[in-house]
């Protein structure tokens, strides 16, 4: 209903990353599929998650009688290490190991370098195809008794940014996290308490909008979301000024945001 909303289409969607069983997380998700195959998909959808979500979907479309007109490819995920468990030419995606509850993971998503733009005015005349293009990746070109003819760096500029984006939620606060995180462009941290409740963010394996600052910072990230806010906030103003008080470039994951990252 929400993809709807906001006018998402579904057939954009080809990958689903589940991190943990809590029902916030993926009671929608039967739902979710049920529609795509209402509306005549044909596209296979990759499933990730933790064990026990492919039984239970099974289960729940074996009571409906529902045979997706899709194929669904579901993979099993270890959320105990970090994995890389997607790739294509673009961008990989790799777990993060969480602490919470039940076995939980985030998810890290990164492009892939970019090969660099070529200056046209500086190129010889000489060069065939296969060697522009090894020279957008930043290999120099040589003749077979190996002399340097071209150097890569002296005919293209520097590649554009590959960008980053982590998703942490839910999580008690885990500082181990940081090597993953460090120098993330964006970083989703959910932050479901004021730090006056820390305590209790620590004994229900949730994490404070000042912890998830603390991280931001120390990852040195270049933005931060703050999302999974606690019911009992219903002003999120005092969650945002906690965080901006140590790491300013920090947001609300509020409804229908739209979060874009520069290159
Ligand atoms: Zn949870
Ligand atoms: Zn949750």
């Amino acid at each position: 209903m929400r993809l709807m909303q906001y006018k998402i289409k579904h057939q954009r969607i080809c990958n689903i990353y589940i991190s943990h069983m809590h029902g916030d997380h993926y009671f929608g998700l039967a739902g979710l599929l049920s529609t795509m195959h209402l509306q005549g998909r044909n596209a296979p959808l990759y499933l990730f998650g933790p064990p026990g979500l492919s039984d239970i979907l099974s289960l729940q479309f074996k009571y409906s009688g529902t045979n997706l007109c899709f194929p669904l490819i579901f993979q099993e995920l270890d959320t105990s290490s970090h994995q890389k468990i997607f790739e294509d030419k673009q961008l990989t995606v790799h777990t993060i190991p969480m602490e919470h509850r039940v076995p939980c993971c985030g998810f890290l998503f990164r492009e892939k370098p970019k090969p660099r733009p070529l200056i046209k005015e500086n190129l010889p005349d000489f060069l065939t195809p296969p060697q522009l293009v090894r020279l957008k990746w930043g290999e120099d070109i040589k003749d077979e008794q190996g002399n340097l003819l071209v150097r890569s760096h002296e005919v293209t500029l520097e590649p554009k940014h590959s960008r980053s984006y982590a998703y942490c939620s839910d999580s008690r606060y885990k500082p181990a996290l940081l090597p993953y995180l460090r120098g993330t462009d964006l970083l989703y941290h959910e932050a479901t308490f004021l730090d006056d409740l820390r305590e209790r963010a620590n004994y229900t394996f949730h994490s404070t909008a000042l912890q998830a600052a603390e991280l931001a910072a120390a990852a040195q990230v270049r933005r931060l979301i703050l999302g999974h806010f606690s019911v009992r906030y219903k002003d999120l103003t005092p969650l945002l000024q906690e965080a901006t008080a140590i790491f300013p470039n920090t947001d609300l994951a509020t409804e229908g945001s739209v979060f874009s990252i520069k290159d």
